[in-house]
């Protein structure tokens, strides 16, 4: 059986050093691990950004494709070989700006893969730009007089747009992230994980020490209960969507392949394709 180290692959990462993302990449390689899958089980597909880099640095099948477009990649890499588990990854400005057409109909269609959103309220790669879960306020190279617009709460956006699987993480918390990433690969359906992933060379406010002392765990609320709705959308209005745990999981609603009429039929590649002799001489 596969270890977390079996994950691993050669190459070095190149981020910053106390980037967020290296506690991803670990988490990923660990839940991977607890889940019982091996290296060739599993498909990380990520799109453009400093974060996009992760589907390089695990030991898998990897795709790192175009800005914005994880999510389509993911989704036919799933429907085209359904055992495989996927795991697309990319940041908040590629997820949630240019991405969030996809990234919304993919909750909604509710696929069975893992969206792991490593969230650092900045562009990072371009050298540090205002994105779309920047507060109104923070100042960048491209918002010098500061953001005119609010920041996105994609958690709540999740679950009106019918997420089965909502969660949110910090880099920092391995023990929780990890545990999220596996209760997301095993849920049956679209799991979105939000991940606090400071980048710590463009953005000195949303750092390490802010989020420790900003974040609610859901753990320490009591009676909380990831099944309501309802309750989830409270406690993130509550909190300004700074709450991480399992948010919402509902687990009755099949997924999106479960719902094809031909779905116990495998794909045509998969066939045995029975040829019929006596129609080819006729052609
Ligand atoms: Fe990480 Fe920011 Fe460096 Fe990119 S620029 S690798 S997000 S710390
Ligand atoms: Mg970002």
């Amino acid at each position: 059986m596969a270890t977390f180290k079996d994950f691993r692959n050669k190459v070095k990462p190149n981020w910053c050093p106390g980037c967020g993302d290296f506690s991803v990449q670990a988490a990923i390689q660990r839940a991977a691990a607890n889940v019982g899958i091996e290296p060739d089980d599993l498909a990380v597909v990520s799109g453009i950004g400093c974060s996009g880099r992760i589907s390089g640095y695990i030991n898998s099948y990897g795709l790192h494709g175009v800005h914005g477009r994880a999510l389509p990649i993911a989704q036919g890499v799933k429907m085209a070989n359904r055992d495989l588990t996927v795991i697309a990854s990319g940041g908040d400005g590629d997820g949630f700006a240019i991405g969030m057409g996809h990234t919304i109909h993919a909750i909604r269609r509710n696929i069975d893969i893992t969206y792991i959103v490593m969230d650092n309220q900045i562009y990072g790669l371009t050298k540090g730009q205002t994105s779309p879960r920047s507060e109104m306020g923070f100042k960048t190279k491209s918002t010098p007089g500061g953001s005119i617009e609010s920041a996105l709460n994609v958690m709540e956006m999740a679950l009106t747009a019918g997420a089965t699987f909502v969660a949110q993480s910090f880099s920092s918390d391995l023990k929780e992230l990890t545990a999220l990433i596996e209760q997301g690969v095993n849920h049956k359906g679209f799991s979105l994980i939000n991940v606090f992933s400071p980048c710590v060379t463009f953005n000195k406010v949303n750092t390490y020490d802010w989020f420790k002392q900003n974040i609610t765990k859901l753990a320490d609320v009591e009676e909380y209960d990831p099944n309501n709705r309802m309750k989830a959308m409270q406690t993130l209005m509550e909190h300004n969507g700074l709450v991480t745990g399992l948010i919402y999981q509902n687990t009755e609603q099949p997924s999106y392949q479960e719902l094809i009429p031909t779905y116990d039929k495998k794909p045509l590649a998969h066939q045995d394709l029975q040829l019929d002799e006596a129609k080819f001489k006729e052609m």
